[in-house]
């Protein structure tokens, strides 16, 4: 526990999931709030969340949790979102700052901003960390340590309410950047959303090879195929709303990716091994980039146990 003063004095947190278990277990780990309130609808998680002893309160609705609230984050899916800010809008305090973890910006910012009362300071946000597992359960504090939280404040956002939503993030151990909702949405969907639904495609074509059975599927998974599991079984709701949301970015990247999967099937077709050779030599090398980054580790298979 840190013994820094906190930057927030009440934190309330809308859902109480993967992503917003690891903002309430981030923020009691680190000092960052006084008092953390959770809200969830699900009976279960709550309950679950209370178990976890998560936060000082919890609630059962997003209004009752807001009360007195310096800091409201929305930990829902981003197609829940416009109804709690609606429900929630009544019970902000004056000088409030609102924000979300949602990994689509555009639409969150265009619907909540009609909602969102005036003296309230709404500055949406993306940790850009997570994994493909859902629920209270499965959130940890050190999730976003090292990870870049992305904030989209709109133009004329207030400084200050913006340099304290930084400097929240910052004690959570985000690494803090800005920009438009727009770019982060272009910028989300090659590096997250498409890459999603590859995923979810090939796991869903390989389900339905007649030729192929699905016990051999799971029988030699370790080939390629298991990566692409972990990633298509991630929430369906959360993952449905995103690309709903985020519908523009998504279909320009998967244009870009046709035209590149097209150049790629040219090249095998007609034997241009150099042309395959040089796209997996300029992949691996960004792989090793990310790796440089600090964005993930360089144990081989990630690191998974191999018998010898
Ligand atoms: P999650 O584990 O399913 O948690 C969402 C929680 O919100 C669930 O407990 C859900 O209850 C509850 N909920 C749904 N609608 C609600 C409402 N109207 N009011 C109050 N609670 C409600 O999902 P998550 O992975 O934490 O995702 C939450 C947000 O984080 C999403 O917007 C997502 O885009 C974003 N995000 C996710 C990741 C990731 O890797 N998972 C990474 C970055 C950002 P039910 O289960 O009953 O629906």
């Amino acid at each position: 526990m840190s013994d820094a003063a906190p930057f927030i004095g009440k934190l309330a947190i809308i859902g109480g999931g993967l992503i917003g278990s690891s903002v309430a277990r981030a923020a009691r780990d680190n000092g960052a709030a006084t008092e953390i309130s959770i809200a969830d609808t699900s009976a279960d998680n709550l309950s679950k969340a209370r178990e976890l002893n998560l936060a000082d309160s919890y609630h059962s609705t997003a209004l009752d949790a807001v009360g007195g609230a310096d800091l409201i984050i929305l930990a829902v899916p981003v197609g829940a979102m416009p109804t709690v800010a609606a429900d929630i809008a009544s019970g902000l305090k004056a000088g409030a700052i609102i924000s979300d973890v949602g990994s689509v910006k555009s639409s969150v910012l265009k619907s909540l901003t009609p909602l969102v009362p005036a003296g309230v300071h709404l500055i949406p946000g993306h940790p850009v960390a997570g994994t493909e597992q859902s629920g209270p359960e499965a959130g940890f504090a050190s999730l976003f340590d090292g990870r870049w939280c992305i904030l989209t404040p709109p133009e004329g956002s207030d400084p200050a309410a913006l340099d304290t939503l930084s400097a929240f993030w910052t004690k959570l151990g985000s690494k803090v950047d800005i920009m438009t909702a727009d770019h982060h949405d272009l910028v989300l969907a090659i590096t997250s959303h498409v890459p999603h639904l590859i995923a979810y495609n090939i796991v869903g074509t390989a389900n339905d090879l007649e030729t192929v059975t699905r016990s051999e599927v799971i029988k030699y998974s370790a080939g390629g195929f298991r990566d692409f599991t972990r990633i298509a079984a991630s929430d369906p709701t959360m993952w449905r709303d995103v690309f709903l949301n985020n519908k523009d970015a998504v279909l320009e990247m998967l244009g870009r990716f046709s035209e590149d999967l097209t150049a790629l099937q040219r090249a095998i077709r007609w034997g241009d091994g150099d042309a395959l050779f040089d796209l997996f030599s300029h992949t691996r090398d960004i792989r090793k980039r990310i790796i440089d980054a600090g964005q993930d580790g360089d144990a081989p298979d990630f690191g998974r146990p191999h018998d010898s």
